[in-house]
């Protein structure tokens, strides 16, 4: 399979849940949400399951209820409650990860395709060592003025807009299920990253499944760097 473009999911992708980064910074986010819509956090937290059985995510949920929402206000939100010893105290620089970007085939597209603002973004690519300017584009929720967010099928359009390849050439990669089954409609092939890959059941609806993003390296096209290896197609 000739791939053209890769779009990869940030959060508990590029780097590992086992971090506990998320588990930390969920909490900061959600003092956000709690005060805007004046709520405790045993009532935040039932919205937020209610929002994802909605709308296949708690944010999406947020973005829809906060009509008077300023995506500025949530960006400084974070990046006031989310300090530089906070991002460097839980991920480490990859240098691995940072190589395999880079040895990917320079014809093939490389996006970041997250629902975390643009400042969380490059915040974490910096602690991870990785070069922002390895990829040709960070679509994140400031794309979409926070009106849009995965699994939204319009983020997905836009992916294919942005990079002019056909969705059928994309392989799209990230850690929440709930994500993939739109890119799959559209003709996009899927990785899930699951630290139970191998493990367990996989649905059909995704093309690979991997315990950790390094493991792309298995993708027969994405890099001549890369020796063949059996792949774990299904
Ligand atoms: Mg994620």
């Amino acid at each position: 399979m000739a791939y053209r473009a890769i779009g990869f999911d940030l959060d508990n992708t590029l780097y590992h849940p086992e971090t506990k980064f998320l588990d930390a910074l969920l909490p900061k986010l959600f003092g956000f949400w709690q005060e805007k819509h004046k709520i405790s956090s045993e009532e935040f937290y039932a919205m937020d399951r209610a929002y994802k059985k909605i709308y296949g995510s708690g944010l999406k949920g947020f973005l829809v209820h906060t009509p008077d929402l300023d995506l500025r206000e949530f960006s400084l939100h974070l990046a006031h409650q989310v300090s530089d010893d906070d991002y460097r105290q839980y991920l480490r620089p990859d240098g691995e990860l940072q190589k395999i970007l880079s040895e990917i085939d320079p014809h093939i597209k490389k996006y970041i395709v997250t629902n975390a603002p643009l400042t969380h973004t490059h915040r974490s690519l910096a602690a991870l060592g990785v070069d922002h300017r390895v990829f040709d584009g960070i679509i994140s929720l400031d794309t979409f003025g926070g009106k849009f967010c995965k699994p939204d099928p319009e983020v997905y359009q836009h992916m294919v807009q942005v990079s002019g390849v056909p969705a059928h050439e994309w392989l799209f990669i990230d850690d929440t299920l709930e994500n993939l089954p739109p890119a799959q409609q559209l003709g996009m092939h899927t990785v899930h990253i699951s630290p139970t890959a191998g493990t367990g059941e996989i649905t059909r609806d995704i093309t690979y499944q991997f315990p950790r993003v390094h493991h792309i390296k298995k993708i027969h096209g994405l890099s001549k760097a890369w020796p063949l290896t059996t792949h774990n197609s299904v």
